[in-house]
């Protein structure tokens, strides 16, 4: 006799380290909304177990757009022509091309922040210095 609750449950076929056997595991509802982790519930000892979701080894670079690198030839020739040179009194714009002229360095502003006491920095990535803060409109 078949149960009337035929409800469609998600499995994962995984290992249980437990059992040490794999199983299709019962993904546990709502797990995996709030955040990374979805937990599967081990048919064989009943324990939770999270889901590898890399499992291959492979370290994902992050979700987040934000680039980390830059490499040189992100920025063409156009781009270096109409650097602006970094000037702690200067302002940029998110996108700006920067020309330091001390580190002989072409970056591109990835981000802009404001700390307390209207202090404004800007967050620039650099092809040789990687991520750097810089201070913006100083006085
Ligand atoms: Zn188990």
């Amino acid at each position: 006799m078949a149960t009337g609750k035929a409800a469609k449950k998600r499995m994962i076929n995984q290992h249980c380290s437990v059992c040490k056997k794999d199983f299709d595991m019962e993904i546990v509802e709502g797990s995996g909304s709030n955040n990374d982790v979805i937990w599967l519930k081990c048919p064989g000892c009943e324990g939770f177990l999270p889901y590898m979701t890399e499992e291959d080894g492979g370290k994902a670079s992050g979700k987040g757009a934000e680039p980390t690198e830059l490499a040189p030839e992100d920025l063409d020739n156009e781009e270096r022509e109409h650097a602006k040179e970094y000037m702690e009194s200067g302002e940029y714009a998110v996108d700006d091309v920067i020309y330091h002229r001390s580190w002989n360095d072409y970056g591109k502003v990835v981000s802009k922040e404001e700390l307390p006491g209207h202090r404004k920095i800007i967050i620039v990535n650099f092809v040789n210095q990687g991520k750097i803060r810089l201070l913006e409109g100083v006085t």
